[in-house]
Formats: structure tokens, sequence, C-alpha cells
């Protein structure tokens, strides 16, 4: 039994994250992300996905990235 870094709860399935030599624990995936995820520094949503990470500054997407003046971020897709 653990409990929830993030709201508290003791519940019997919480779960383990592993980050940067860091072990978090967490009783749902929505209070991991809302731990673990960067936040867009333009449009400032959670990414979840891989995200872009530009001169240590994190966007959602080259798109955001290229509106706060980084140049040269294209999406792979
Ligand atoms: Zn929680
Ligand atoms: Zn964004």
């Amino acid at each position: 039994m653990a409990t929830c870094e993030v709201c508290g709860n003791d519940y019997g399935m919480t779960f383990e994250v592993h980050a940067q030599g860091a072990v978090h624990v967490f009783d749902c995936f929505s209070c991991a992300i809302h731990r673990m995820a960067p936040v867009c520094e333009h449009c400032r949503v959670s990414i979840i996905g891989q995200g872009v990470e530009v001169e240590g500054q994190w966007f959602c997407g080259a798109h955001c990235a290229r509106e706060e003046g980084k140049v040269g971020i294209v999406d792979k897709v």
C-alpha cells in the first residue's frame, strides 16, 4: 500500500513511475500526468505525448515552439 503523492489517496493499486533517478507514487494516471507532464511554454497545455524540447523549454509541438520564436523545429510526420 502506498499513498499517491499528488492527491494523498491511500489506495491498493498505486503504481510507481521512475523518472530521472526519482521514484514517484500515484494512484491514477491523471495524478501522474498532473505531477509529471511538462507544460507547453506557449499554450500551457499538459504535454502527454512526446512534446518538443527546445533550449530547455518544452512545447506541445513544433507550432508552439515556432510561436515562441524557436526556429528550425519541424514535427516529424
Ligand atoms: Zn492521486
Ligand atoms: Zn502548445
